[in-house]
C-alpha cells in the first residue's frame, strides 16, 4: 500500500482527481505542481492511513508509514538545501489536514514546525531579522500547545490560555498590538508560554523536531474526530468514513519583514459572482492572521482596495498611505498573482479559493480550491462560465447546489445589518426567509394587527390548523416545540413563509403575553427578526433587501427543464399557492390538502355543524352548506392550474382537529347551532383519541361517513366541469388517503365514480378524471399490486409513511431526535431526508408491483421529501412521473430532478 505522495519543484505523485486518497488540498498541491505553479515542496499522507489510524490505532500506523515519513522528509530537504532538526541549517514544515470534501476550519494545523531554541537562533541569524525568528517560534509553540498538547480554554466563556499571557505582557509594557512588541518580548512569551504548557500538561515542551511532528501527525488524524468536525459531517451529509490526508509542506514564511506576505484570494467575488479577482493580505504575517481579525488586512488589486476604503470612509491619501495594494506595494508579485489565478481558474473551470505567501519578494501558492459563494454567486458563476465556453450545460446543472436556491427565492437580511444584530435565541431552519415583526401570541391578534397594517411574528409553543389564519398573514413564526414536519413547518414551508420552529429554550407565557429569550422578556408588540435559513432568532427589526429571480436563475432553470425526466408538481391548497408555484414553474399540483380550506373565514361553523350532526340527515344538511365552499375553491384551484394536473385529496386528519377545545367556545358553538353545551362536550369528548395519527382519519372517514365523499367528489366534478366551460383545461385527480386494505380503496373509488356519474348525467357532459391513492401505510405498499387494479396513481406519502415505517411520532419525535443524531444512532431526520434503506425498499417494491398490475400507473411523491435533492433524486432513479413540494422548493426540486436524470 502506498501510503504517501510528495511533490515539489514541478513534480508530483498525485493528480487533481485523486482527491478521495489525497484529500482537496493535497490533490490540487499536487496538480499545482504539474501545472507550473510555485508550490513548496512536501508530501501528503493518505486518507487510507487515516482510516487505518482510526480502526487500527496509533501504533499500527507508526509501523507502517514510519520509514516513507523520513524518506519524505529527505524529499523535502533534496528540493530546499536544508535539514530537518538540524539546528545549523534547520527546516521547518507546516502540518495541514486536509479531507476529500473541504471542511474549513474543523480540523487542526501547525506552522513552523521543527522549531526549538537553536533552531531560533539560527534562522534570527540567517535571515538577520530576529524578530521573524522569535515571532515564528512563539507562535509555534501557541499553535502546537493548542492543538497537539490540548491547551484550550476550559470553559467556553474563559479566553485562551495563550491569549491570556499575551494580554498579560502587553499589559505589562504598555501596548496594545502584537506588532507592538519587541524581540526580547517575544522571547519572554515564547519561554512563558513552555512554562504554562509544563504547568498544565506535566510534561516539557517537545525540543526533537521528530517528536514534534509526529505530534502534529496524531493530533490531525485525531481532529478527524472532535466534535467541530463531526458535527460539521453531521450538517452537511460528509460521510465519517472518508477520513482526512495530512500535508506536510517546507515553510515559507511570510514574517520575513516588509519584503514579505501573506493572504488569500478569489478568482471571482463569492458573494456576487462578479468576474472580478479580489482578495485580502497582510505585509510581515503569518496566515492566521489575515482571518483573525487583530490587524486589518488589506486589498490585492487596486480598484478594489479603493472600493473598501471608499465603504470604509477612507479618503485616498489615507488609503494609500495606510492600506496600499499589494499591486502597490509588491507590483511583480500581484502581476504574477494575477496571472496564476487565471491559470488555475482556467484549469480548474471553476473560481478558485487560494492561499498564498510571498518571502522575501517570491510567491508562493499555499493553496487552491472550488471557492465557497452564495446562491447568487452559483448561479452566476455557472451561467458566466458556461457563456465564456468553459463548461457545458450538463455541467452548469451539476455545479447548482440545490439547496441554495433557496436563497434567491426569499427576501434575505441585510448582511451588515445581520452582523450588527443581536441573537437571542436558536431553533430548527423550519423554513427559509428572514422576517422583521412585532410579537403575537394568538391568530385572532395577528389578524387583527395585521388589518391594521402592521408587520407581525407569530410566536407560539406549537400551531395546530386553528393557527392557520393568523400565519397566513404573519411575515414568520416562531414556535417552542416541533420538529421540521411539525404543522408549523409545513404549512410555513408550504407558505412561503419563515419559520424557525422548536426553539427550545424559549419561554412562552400566554397568560402574561410574554416570551423570554437571551436573557430578555419580550412584550406583545416587542420587534424580533428570525433567520429561516439558519433557525436563528435576532433581537430588533433586522433590514431586508429583494432577490433577482429573472436572468441567470431563469436560464438555469430553463437548462433542468432541458435535461430533466420528471416533472415538479407542487404541494398548494389554495389559488394563491398554485399561482406562486407556476410561477416558480410547477407543472401540476401534486397535493390538495383539502383539510385547509376549512379554516378559512366562516366555513369552519359549516363544518361543525357537519361534526356535531346527530344523524345522516343533518350531516348531509351541513355538507350541503360546505359543497359550494368547496366548489369555489376548487374552481380557483383549476384555473391557477389551467392545462396541468391538479390532485386534490379526499378529507384526511382526525375530526376533533376542527372542534373547539374551550368551554369558552363551545358555548359559541352551542349558541350557533341551538344544542346545549353538554351536546358538544359530549361530541368533543366521543371524538378524542389515545392515539389520532392512528386513530379515525384518512379514508376511514370517508368509509364511515360516505357522505363526505360524495360532497367532496361532487365538489371536485362540478368544479372541473364549470372550468371547462370556461374554456380552461382541466386535468382533476382524486386522492384517496391512508389506504392500507384493499377494499377501503374500492369502496371510495365506488363511491367516487357512481357521484361523478350523477353529476355528469345532471350535466349532460363529462370531464375525464382519474382516481388514485397515497401510498403511506407500510400495508398498502405490500399489497400495492392489488391497490394497482382501481388506483390510475399512487401518490407516496412519505410523511406517514416514515412515521409508520420507523414507528416514529411526527409530532414526538423531536424528543429524542436530537439526541439519536447526536449518538450516531441516526444519521439524519428521516422526516427530512428520505430514508433509503428502509421507507426506499418500500417505495421501491410498492413501484414495482403497482407497475407489474399497471405498466403505465403513473408515479409520484408528495411528502415534505418532494423536495429534498436526494429523495428527489432517488425518485428519479425510480423512474418517477413526478415529484410534489411546496412552492418555494419546486426550483430546488426542478434542479435535484435534472441532475438525477444526468446522474441516471
Ligand atoms: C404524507 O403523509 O406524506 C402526506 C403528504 O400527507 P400529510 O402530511 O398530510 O399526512
Ligand atoms: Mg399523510
Amino acid at each position: 500500500m502506498k501510503t504517501i505522495y510528495t511533490f515539489g519543484n514541478g513534480k508530483a505523485e498525485g493528480r487533481a482527481d485523486m482527491r478521495d486518497l489525497l484529500g482537496g488540498k493535497g490533490a490540487n498541491l499536487a496538480e499545482m505542481n504539474l501545472i507550473g505553479v510555485p508550490v513548496p515542496p512536501g508530501f501528503t499522507i493518505t486518507t487510507d492511513v487515516c482510516k487505518l489510524y482510526v480502526s487500527k490505532g496509533r501504533e499500527a500506523v507508526v509501523e507502517l508509514i514510519k520509514d516513507d515519513v523520513v524518506k519524505s522528509i529527505h524529499h523535502i530537504e533534496s528540493l530546499t538545501g536544508n535539514k530537518f532538526d538540524d539546528p545549523d541549517n534547520p527546516q521547518l514544515v507546516s502540518v495541514r489536514s486536509g479531507a476529500p470534501i473541504s471542511m474549513p476550519g474543523m480540523m487542526d494545523t501547525v506552522l513552523n514546525l521543527g522549531i526549538n531554541d537553536a533552531v531560533a537562533e539560527t534562522l534570527a541569524k540567517k535571515s538577520g531579522n530576529p524578530r521573524f525568528a522569535w515571532d515564528s517560534y512563539r507562535r509555534f509553540v501557541q499553535m502546537y500547545g493548542d492543538v497537539v498538547l490540548g491547551m484550550k480554554p476550559q470553559n467556553k466563556t474563559d479566553i485562551d490560555p495563550f491569549e491570556e499571557i499575551i494580554d498579560k505582557v502587553k499589559a505589562e509594557k504598555g501596548v496594545k498590538l502584537d506588532i507592538e512588541l519587541d524581540v526580547d518580548d517575544l522571547k519572554k512569551l515564547t519561554v512563558l508560554f513552555k512554562e504554562a504548557v509544563k504547568k498544565n500538561t506535566g510534561k516539557e515542551f517537545p525540543t526533537s523536531a521528530w517528536d514534534q511532528l509526529w505530534g502534529a501527525i496524531y493530533a490531525v488524524f485525531d481532529s478527524w474526530n472532535n466534535d467541530r468536525a463531526i458535527l460539521y459531517r453531521q450538517m452537511n451529509q460528509i460521510p465519517d468514513e472518508i477520513g482526512t490526508a495530512v500535508n506536510v509542506q517546507a515553510m515559507v514564511y511570510g514574517n520575513m519583514g516588509n519584503t514579505s506576505a501573506t493572504g488569500v484570494a478569489f478568482s471571482r467575488d463569492a458573494a456576487t459572482g462578479e468576474n472580478i479577482f479580489n482578495g485580502e493580505y497582510l505585509i510581515n504575517a503569518q496566515g492566521e492572521d489575515v482571518v483573525s481579525g487583530v490587524r486589518t488586512p488589506q486589498q490585492i488589486m487596486t480598484e478594489g482596495s479603493r472600493r473598501w476604503a471608499e465603504l470604509q470612509g477612507i479618503d485616498e491619501e489615507e488609503r494609500k498611505a495606510k492600506y496600499p495594494s499589494l499591486e502597490e506595494t509588491m507590483p511583480e508579485c500581484a502581476a504574477q498573482l494575477v496571472e496564476i489565478q487565471q491559470r488555475l481558474e482556467n484549469h480548474y473551470h471553476d473560481m478558485q479559493d487560494m492561499e498564498f505567501t510571498i518571502q522575501n519578494g517570491k510567491l508562493w501558492l499555499l493553496q487552491t480550491r472550488n471557492g465557497k459563494r452564495t446562491g447568487a454567486a452559483m448561479v452566476k458563476i455557472a451561467m458566466d462560465l458556461l457563456r465564456e465556453g468553459q463548461i457545458d450545460e450538463k455541467t452548469v446543472i451539476k455545479r447548482i447546489e440545490p439547496t441554495k436556491l433557496d436563497e434567491l427565492l426569499h427576501p434575505v437580511f441585510d448582511k451588515a445589518a445581520l452582523d450588527s444584530a443581536r441573537r437571542v435565541a436558536k431553533g430548527l431552519p423550519a423554513s427559509p426567509g428572514a422576517a422583521s415583526g412585532q410579537i403575537v401570541f394568538f391568530a385572532d391578534d395577528a389578524e387583527k394587527w395585521a388589518q391594521d397594517g402592521k408587520q407581525v411574528i407569530m410566536v407560539r409553543l406549537e400551531t395546530s390548523p386553528e393557527d392557520l389564519r393568523g400565519m397566513t398573514v404573519a411575515q414568520g413564526i416562531l414556535t417552542n416545540r416541533g420538529g421540521m414536519t411539525s404543522h408549523a413547518a409545513v404549512v410555513a414551508r408550504g407558505m412561503g413563509k419563515c419559520c424557525v420552529s422548536g426553539a427550545g429554550e424559549i419561554k412562552v407565557s400566554y397568560k402574561n403575553r410574554t416570551v423570554e429569550m437571551g436573557g430578555k422578556t419580550y412584550h406583545e408588540g416587542d420587534w424580533i427578526s428570525l433567520n429561516g435559513s439558519t433557525g436563528k432568532v435576532y433581537d430588533g427589526q433586522v433590514k431586508t433587501v429583494d432577490v433577482d429571480m429573472s436572468g441567470d436563475f431563469k436560464a438555469v432553470m430553463d437548462l433542468a427543464d432541458k435535461y430533466t425526466k420528471m416533472q415538479v408538481y407542487t404541494n398548494a391548497d389554495s389559488p394563491r399557492d398554485a399561482k406562486v408555484a407556476r410561477r416558480f414553474g410547477a407543472k401540476g399540483i401534486g397535493l390538495c390538502r383539502t383539510e385547509h380550506m376549512f379554516f378559512e373565514g366562516d366555513r369552519i361553523k359549516a363544518m361543525r355543524e357537519m361534526i356535531i350532526a346527530e344523524n345522516v340527515e343533518r350531516r348531509k344538511a351541513a355538507l350541503a352548506k360546505l359543497l359550494p365552499l368547496q366548489r369555489g375553491d376548487f374552481e380557483g384551484m383549476f384555473e391557477a392550474m389551467s392545462g396541468y394536473e391538479v390532485t386534490i385529496r379526499l378529507l384526511d386528519p382526525p375530526l376533533h382537529e376542527f372542534v373547539p377545545q374551550d368551554t369558552a367556545a363551545q358555548e359559541e358553538l352551542a349558541q350557533e347551532l341551538g344544542v346545549t353545551l353538554d351536546h358538544i362536550k359530549h361530541v368533543v369528548a366521543s371524538l378524542k383519541e389515545v392515539n389520532p395519527m392512528l386513530g379515525h382519519r384518512g379514508c376511514r372517514l370517508g368509509n364511515t361517513y360516505p357522505e363526505i365523499t360524495e360532497m367532496q367528489t361532487r365538489a371536485i366534478i362540478e368544479a372541473a366541469i364549470n372550468v371547462q366551460d370556461k374554456g380552461f383545461e382541466v386535468h382533476p385527480k382524486i386522492m384517496i388517503p391512508l389506504v392500507g386494505v384493499y377494499n377501503e380503496i374500492k369502496t371510495q373509488a365506488d363511491i367516487i365514480n357512481r357521484t361523478a356519474e350523477a353529476v355528469f348525467k345532471e350535466r349532460g357532459k363529462r370531464v375525464s378524471y382519474k382516481i388514485g391513492t397515497m401510498i403511506e401505510i407500510p400495508r398498502a405498499a405490500l399489497i400495492a399490486d392489488q391497490i394497482a387494479k382501481v388506483a390510475d396513481f399512487f401518490s407516496f406519502g412519505t410523511n406517514d409513511l416514515t412515521q409508520m415505517t420507523f414507528g416514529y411520532s411526527r409530532d414526538d419525535v423531536g424528543k429524542f431526535l436530537n439526541d439519536y443524531i447526536k449518538a450516531g444512532i441516526l444519521k439524519n431526520d428521516p422526516f427530512q431526508i428520505l430514508d433509503q434503506e428502509g421507507v426506499g425498499q418500500l417505495i421501491k417494491m410498492a413501484a414495482q408491483k403497482g407497475r407489474a398490475t399497471k405498466p403505465n400507473i403513473n408515479l409520484g411523491i408528495c411528502g415534505e421529501h418532494g423536495g429534498e435533492p436526494s429523495s428527489v433524486k432517488f425518485c428519479a432513479s425510480l423512474n418517477f412521473d413526478y415529484v410534489s413540494c411546496s412552492p418555494y422548493r419546486v426550483p430546488i426540486a426542478r434542479i435535484a430532478a435534472a441532475q438525477g436524470a444526468l446522474e441516471n
